[in-house]
């Protein structure tokens, strides 16, 4: 048994404070002397492996930039690194579970040393601000340090209860499902990478990962660390690539046991079918843990605390530019109070700066010109779907620099059934819906296919309990923002066609990459 203190989440910086600013910006020149511009590889069985493709990452806030670049794999290399993950498994599934956790250990300590250079590459390569940055390698860090605690739990035989029965001796064995694919999206790009891999590999399986396409250098860097941190060859196969040309193949292959996916409905869904259909020499029933988009809402009654209510909708809608999962992209205000607290948001987003993430801007560019396009024709449908209220334009670049900058946009009295009322558009678009009255916020809130994270802003204790059981999200939160899930604290995940539930960062996530074994003896 790893002997270690009880978890406890890292701290985050205070960026108010002189000395953690100028800290943070030597981190960014030390990053642009030594990262960017840099070459990752595949790894696979431990060796670097290039390719004559160069996947390349641009830096969001001004695309003239290259940040880095990385191999991209193709079918071949897929079929290599997981023949290479099944013969690491051999070994690696007989380590004790100590010693895996000693790995993410060790990987968190690296990771907590290079904590700043983490997230200045992240501010170059995703346009996150500090704190932005900050928190994301936090949630790094808390995932290593959370679940190398949580294997102890599955560590032995009769770890999981079972009833005595006279003359028998009957026990449960956590056993390691085998070689599995991780698949993880740009927007958290190092905690949720870093986190779907550490969390199978620490329970013994072997993982081929895939990073999303427009963040392999933060990738690369992570992936760097869980290898200098001593995972032995084959454990971790590294493998950037293009998700349209080795997705399939990764999730239809016979021999991948089981995917961990993060990202969007579309593409979670596709890799659901291919993963179903067995084939030629499969002798399993693919398991996935899926965890995808969502429409998150915040209700705000008449009972609210106006000012909390509009700083939670503020920060949970354009929190990096409104590009998370759990973002805020619908607000329901009842009508008694809709015009001034729309008003008082309106207001504040009004005042959010505009810039880089190496600026600590408040509102950076989104990620890719893909998302580019589609959020800017999401902002032309919701014009004419509902009132603009603030913003409404993409201008596509700022002080002079070229990049993916989008103005916060908030549309007014939309309609429950409009497209920006139930399509994600993962971007800096909040609609806001006017509500008769609380039943009638409910209802909308519970009005699409998703169930991820929400949140209510009142005082009606019997509002907030009704909510507690009536409001279909997988993380609910009250008279708060409705981001910034912490590990351990909030395990995450979402229900409907938000995913599987799996709650990463909670007590049972690790049983996802793991089956159960009864063995009985009869004396
Ligand atoms: P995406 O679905 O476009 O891509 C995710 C990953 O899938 C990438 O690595 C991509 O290369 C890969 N991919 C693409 N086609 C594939 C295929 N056919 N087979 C296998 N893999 C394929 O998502 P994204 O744009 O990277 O991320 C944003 C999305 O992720 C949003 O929908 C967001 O809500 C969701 N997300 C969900 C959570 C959560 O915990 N629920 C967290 C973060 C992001």
């Amino acid at each position: 048994m790893i002997r270690v203190q009880e978890y406890r989440p890292q701290a985050f910086t205070d960026f108010t404070k002189e000395e953690n600013v100028k800290a943070y910006q030597e981190a960014l020149a030390k990053v642009r002397a030594e990262i960017v511009g840099k070459h990752y590889t595949l790894i696979i069985d431990g060796q670097k492996v290039d390719t004559a493709e160069r996947m390349v990452s641009l830096n969001p806030c001004d695309t003239d930039e290259v940040v880095g670049t990385t191999a991209a794999a193709t079918k071949e290399h897929v079929d290599q690194a997981i023949a290479g993950a099944w013969k690491a498994f051999e070994g690696w599934k007989k380590w004790d579970m100590d010693a895996r956790a000693r790995i993410l250990l060790k990987a968190s300590a690296i990771l907590k040393r290079r904590r700043l250079e983490a997230c200045a590459i992240m501010s170059i390569e995703a346009g996150k601000n500090y704190a932005e940055a900050d928190v994301e390698v936090a949630e790094a860090i808390d995932f290593l340090e959370y679940y190398a605690r949580s294997a102890m739990k599955y560590a032995h035989f009769g770890s999981a209860e079972t009833t005595w029965f006279e003359g028998e001796e009957n026990g449960l064995m956590w056993i390691p499902l085998g070689v599995g694919v991780s698949i993880s999206p740009w927007n958290f790009p190092a905690a949720i990478f870093l986190g779907m891999l550490a969390a199978p590999i620490v329970v013994g399986n072997c993982m081929v990962v895939k990073p999303a396409d427009n963040a392999g250098v933060i990738a690369g860097f992570i992936a760097d660390i869980m290898l200098e941190a001593g995972l032995p060859a084959g454990v971790l196969q590294f493998l950037p690539g293009h998700g349209s040309e080795i997705g399939d193949a990764m999730t239809g292959h016979p021999k991948t046991r089981f995917i961990t996916f993060t990202g969007s409905v579309p593409v979670g869904l596709r890799i659901h079918e291919v993963a179903a259909k067995v084939q030629p020499g499969q002798k399993w029933i693919k398991r996935t843990v899926m965890e995808l988009g969502g429409k998150d809402a915040l209700i705000v009654d008449e009972t609210a605390d106006i000012e909390n209510a509009v700083t939670s909708a503020v920060q949970s809608a354009f929190g990096f530019n409104g590009q998370k999962c759990s973002a805020m992209s619908r607000l329901i205000v009842v009508d008694d109070v809709y015009d001034e607290v729309v008003g008082k948001v309106v207001e504040r987003a009004g005042k959010l700066t505009m810039g880089t993430g190496e600026e600590n801007a408040n509102v950076t560019a989104v990620i890719s010109q893909k998302a580019f396009k589609s959020i800017s024709e999401y902002q032309k449908v919701g014009a004419g779907e509902g009132k603009v209220l603030l913003g409404g334009e993409a201008p596509g670049e700022h002080n002079g620099k070229k990049g993916n900058y989008i103005q916060p946009t908030i549309i007014g009295d939309v309609d429950r059934n409009a497209r920006i009322s139930q399509e994600e558009i993962f971007g800096p678009v909040v609609a806001v819906f006017r509500a008769k009255d609380w039943q009638d916020a409910l209802d909308i809130a519970n009005s699409t296919v998703y169930g991820l994270t929400g949140g209510v802003c009142s005082n009606s204790r019997e509002r907030l309990e009704e909510a507690r059981e009536k409001f279909e999200v997988g993380n609910l939160y009250f008279n708060r923002k409705i981001t910034g899930a912490i590990v351990g604290v909030q395990p995450f995940g979402g229900y409907n066609m938000s995913g599987t539930d799996s709650k990463a960062g909670g007590p049972d996530y690790l049983s996802n990459f793991m089956q159960l074994k009864t063995v009985t003896e009869r004396w």
